[in-house]
């Protein structure tokens, strides 16, 4: 389905509610008065102003969630299937508006528009996913020593913050929102400065399909303001993050000091790619090659280090070369580009930043290297060889098109330095030798291994890291027990004879 001009539209009531803060199934202003821009990456110009959240706000949208939460209220007394059948809903309506939804995506994210569109039906997998849950969400009977009837129930955490990232904003929105709400839960999320649209968008939708007021309540605004008013709020019981590893660690440590919030981590990483001599050469290429390079590279389980096995090294690299210049770099709305722009200005210049300390420290660059266009946040597809470990390059997350390829000689050293960083999001492993990739996929410290693919991600399955890259997972089962306490209740059965 070919993407929506967007540009005419720009006037309409639709418009004018995904710069507002959502609050109470009310779109609002801020208190302050305040509002940000939001930039097109591919032009870097200003699409519009958002309304600014900060503390004030995500007090407000607080206040409305936990009214919602209330025993007695609409939400609390709601069947758990009609929980599910308004998660169904709000599914069928992200795919009937994925064009509008995609279209909107591409111009606040940059990423291509057929990648777009596609995640607002992996975001509606996720959601329908969740749906499901919703009635099957249960505790046990426990055999306990006496005369004791004992069962557990599993209750919503209560006020769940969620903060996401601009990578994949739909999508992350949906795997926080989806099992938050399939388990009771009421929610304040807080989108990305960089891309705040389509989460607000988002909100319609939510309104649309039946959600009582103030179970989900969306604050747009920045990190250390509005993000920080919620992993710091006495009354939010549970924060939700995805995004890097550093601000993890402070969105933590303030869950810690302030309420002990429940707290899950989706954090950043350095993931190992292994290509073994006996791989296929052209399949492993092209994985590798596309494990780092999409999404722009702007992805946390990026193949971000592709290990070559000595033998094999100098074609791979060859081929990855000659991969690389045929790579479609441009205008996002166009259906056939591959990579857009990186999505703002800072990233743009820490890549470039990061490949003059790949030039600088040594390694071949054998292609890219610079910026793509004249206007807008393009940077051409990288490729380094004869990367070492001690680079800068192999150690810090870069975030871009930029692959780095090292080469090693057996398993036992390539396990070794697949291992040696604080991260533990993804790995990979390319062979036709079972024993290899068993061996491999049990030595390596990570919370997905993929074995011949790459970036296999659906809603049925755990994503998560080992490591600083993060805590708890999203998806499948393993996600929604991120969302519930257990209560355990015991009762005192009469006896005949007592
Ligand atoms: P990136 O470095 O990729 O932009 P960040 O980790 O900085 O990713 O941002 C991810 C999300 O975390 C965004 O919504 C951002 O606003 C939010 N954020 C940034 N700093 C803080 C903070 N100190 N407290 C809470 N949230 C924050």
């Amino acid at each position: 389905m070919k993407p929506i001009s967007l540009s005419f539209q720009w006037t309409s009531l639709l418009h004018f509610l995904t710069r507002m803060i959502f609050i109470n199934n009310e779109f609002v202003n801020s208190v302050s008065g305040k509002v940000f821009p939001t930039i097109n990456p591919a032009t870097g110009e200003k699409i519009c102003d958002v309304q600014e959240g900060d503390k004030a706000d995500v007090d407000k949208a607080v206040a409305a969630a936990k009214e919602a939460f209330k025993l007695g209220s609409p939400w609390r007394r709601m069947d758990a299937s009609k929980r599910g059948k308004l998660l169904m809903k709000f599914a069928t309506l992200l795919e009937r508006d994925a064009q509008y939804l995609g279209s909107l995506e591409t111009l606040d994210n940059g990423k291509p528009y057929t990648q777009a569109f596609g995640e607002c039906y992996f975001s509606s997998d996720v959601v329908n996913y969740y749906a499901g849950w919703a009635d099957k969400i249960h505790g046990k009977t426990i055999p306990i020593n006496g005369d004791y009837l004992c069962y557990t129930k599993h209750e919503p955490v209560g006020i769940c913050g969620q903060i996401i990232p601009w990578n994949y904003p739909v999508p992350m929105f949906v795997w926080k929102i989806a099992p938050a709400l399939a388990a009771g839960n009421v929610i304040v999320v807080k989108p990305a400065e960089q891309t705040p649209l389509t989460a607000l968008y988002c909100c319609a939708l939510l309104k649309e399909a039946g959600f009582p007021p103030g179970v989900v309540n969306i604050v747009p605004g920045y990190g250390p303001t509005a993000g920080a008013a919620i992993s710091n709020h006495l009354d939010i019981n549970k924060v939700a993050f995805t995004g890097s590893t550093e601000v993890g660690q402070i969105i933590m440590q303030a869950a810690g000091a302030s309420n002990v919030k429940r707290t899950t981590l989706e954090l950043g990483g350095k993931s190992p790619n292994v290509i073994f001599e006996d791989a296929d050469l052209d399949t492993a290429v092209a994985a590798a090659q596309e494990a780092v390079m999409t999404n722009a590279g702007q992805c946390c389980v990026a193949g971000s280090r592709t290990f070559v096995q000595e033998s094999i090294y100098d074609e791979f690299v060859k081929r990855t070369i000659e991969k690389a210049a045929t790579r479609k770099v441009g205008d996002p709305y166009d259906t056939a580009t591959e990579q857009g722009p990186q999505v703002d200005e800072e990233q743009f210049n820490k890549i470039l930043g990061m490949i003059e300390s790949g030039k600088k420290e040594g390694a071949k660059l054998n292609c890219g290297g610079s910026k793509a266009a004249d206007k807008g946040y393009f940077i051409q597809p990288t490729v380094f060889s004869d990367v070492t470990d001690n680079m800068k390059i192999a150690k810090e997350e870069i975030f871009g098109p930029v692959q780095q390829i090292f080469k090693f000689k057996d398993m036992d050293e390539v396990l070794e330095r697949a291992n040696s960083t604080t991260y533990g999001l993804g790995a990979a492993v390319f062979t036709n030798d079972i024993n290899k990739a068993m061996m491999f996929s049990q030595g390596v410290q990570a919370g997905t291994v993929w074995i011949n693919c790459y970036n296999v991600v659906s809603a049925q399955a755990p994503f998560g890291g080992f490591k600083m890259s993060g805590l708890g997972r999203e998806l499948g089962e393993y996600g929604i027990t991120q969302y519930y306490e257990v209560k355990n209740v015991v009762v005192k059965i009469p006896q005949k004879n007592s």
